[in-house]
């Protein structure tokens, strides 16, 4: 697909049918077939299989909420959630749609400071913000939202979101104490319940077993990807790998799962011939930190500008969302429901404490993916991954891995700043 045939899908009629505001809406659609087609279509040597991805953001606001409706007019929930801690396997077993809401772009931001204060995290401001300025399909079609109490900003912020839709929260505890492991197993039972609620039926362990087993393929085709992209030169650049980790928080698991395998039988090929996306000189990068949800693109375009590849994603948009399965032998529901809640508790997000494991797992991540520098990515008044920082850069220099740090928003007023900070970064790496 070239630049000029480009375009994000307009499908005004049924955006009218979500009550959105269109006439602003279709501006912002028009604003991210442009920048999609300056960022990701004028890039060099793509693999083919990227065509369906390059869909998928075409149809972003069109053919996969019309998708996403017609499970609704079955009775099914659609269900979003703003953390990887929401077991998505409960919803898929109930045969509905969980949607990944999180807020990546500056757009929606000035909707949210109209009510939220200004010195919060852009994630959470932009998510309340599409749904205070009626500006997302997917948030006008959820049955409602499921939060968590991973970080003050997001945990107060529900309060005022469920004036607007539905809004129910998990607590996530900050420790991993056996006790915790209690209070967790609850919790996830009361989410099924709720699930169970909206769609008026019980979810059988059967269903439970089909979804983990989705659920699971889908993060093991993620997997192969990251494994692939350690390869030498690399066979596919790190903005269109993280496009595919943010596609997964909203296509249907089963097609997704799917085509990735199908890109990485590509990507095999490549490596196979040895044919890469860029000189097999280019400095290779690590990013690690907070979630970039779509379409924050900002830090690996300005990486790949400068003649980087980023080769991993150290996040909950990346690995820390597929490194870890649920056991798929267990067949009575609360030995399922446990395994599910254990494969959760891996993950390793910086509302812990301790959460010395991440520390572990970023230079294991580094090591596998063979990347020559890590980048730390914390957004603006993310204070657990802010802090957290620390042990990473310590980390960094007991081990001669070369660094940066890096604490950004969605605004693009940073970016000539940052160009000259990841320049020097890069020309370190060189030597
Ligand atoms: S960074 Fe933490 S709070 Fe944010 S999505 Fe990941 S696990 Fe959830
Ligand atoms: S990036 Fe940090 S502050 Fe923002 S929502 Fe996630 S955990 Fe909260």
């Amino acid at each position: 697909m070239s630049t000029e045939n480009f375009e994000v899908k307009a499908y005004p009629e049924m955006w009218a049918e979500l009550d959105m505001d269109v006439p602003r809406f279709d501006k912002a659609r028009q604003m991210l077939g442009e920048v999609y087609g300056k960022m990701y279509l004028t890039q060099a040597n793509r693999p083919e299989k990227m065509a369906y991805f390059d869909n998928m953001v075409s149809e972003i606001f069109g053919g996969r909420i019309k998708e996403m409706l017609e499970v609704k007019k079955t009775g099914k929930p659609i269900v979003g959630t703003f953390c990887v801690y929401i077991p998505e396997e409960i919803v898929v077993a109930a045969g509905g749609v969980c949607v990944g809401l999180c807020g990546g772009s500056a757009g929606s931001i000035p909707d949210a400071e109209k009510i939220l204060p200004r010195n919060i995290c852009p994630m959470v401001k932009s998510a309340y913000g599409f749904k205070a300025g009626r500006i997302c399909p997917y948030f006008q079609t959820v049955d409602f939202v499921y939060g968590e109490t991973t970080c003050d900003a997001k945990k107060k912020t529900w309060e005022i979101l469920d004036r607007l839709v539905p809004t129910y929260v998990m607590e996530i505890p900050q420790m991993k104490k056996a006790r915790d492991r209690t209070l967790w197993i609850e919790e996830v039972k009361d989410f099924k319940a709720k699930v169970e609620e909206v769609c008026k039926s019980e979810i059988s362990a059967a269903d439970l077993a089909e979804a983990i087993k989705v659920i699971n393929n889908k993060r093991k085709a993620l997997q192969r990807l990251t494994a692939l992209r350690a390869a030498s030169p690399a066979p596919i650049s790190g903005k269109d790998g993280l496009l595919i980790e943010q596609i997964a928080f909203y296509d249907e698991p089963v097609r997704f799962a799917e085509k990735v395998n199908a890109l990485c039988d590509e990507l095999e090929q490549r490596v196979a011939a040895g044919i890469g996306v860029i000189d097999v000189e280019a400095p290779r990068i690590m990013v690690s930190g907070t979630p970039m949800a779509l379409p924050n693109w900002k830090v690996h375009n300005l990486l790949e500008t400068a003649g980087a590849v980023v080769v991993n994603e150290e996040s909950c948009i990346g690995t820390r969302y597929f490194k870890d399965l649920i056991d798929e032998n267990q067949t009575d529901m609360d030995r399922q429901l446990a395994a599910l809640t254990d494969r959760y508790m891996q993950i390793d997000c910086s509302c812990f404490t301790p959460n010395d494991e991440r520390i572990d797992q970023v230079l294991k991540e580094y090591r596998s993916s063979k990347a020559q520098g890590i980048l730390h990515y914390s957004l603006q008044f993310c204070h657990t991954y802010n802090i957290e920082e620390i042990k990473i850069r310590e980390m960094c220099e007991q081990e001669g891995i070369p660094y940066l740090s890096i604490e950004t928003d969605y605004s693009p007023e940073d970016v000539g700043q940052l160009q000259t900070r990841i320049e020097a970064f890069l020309e370190q790496i060189r030597g």
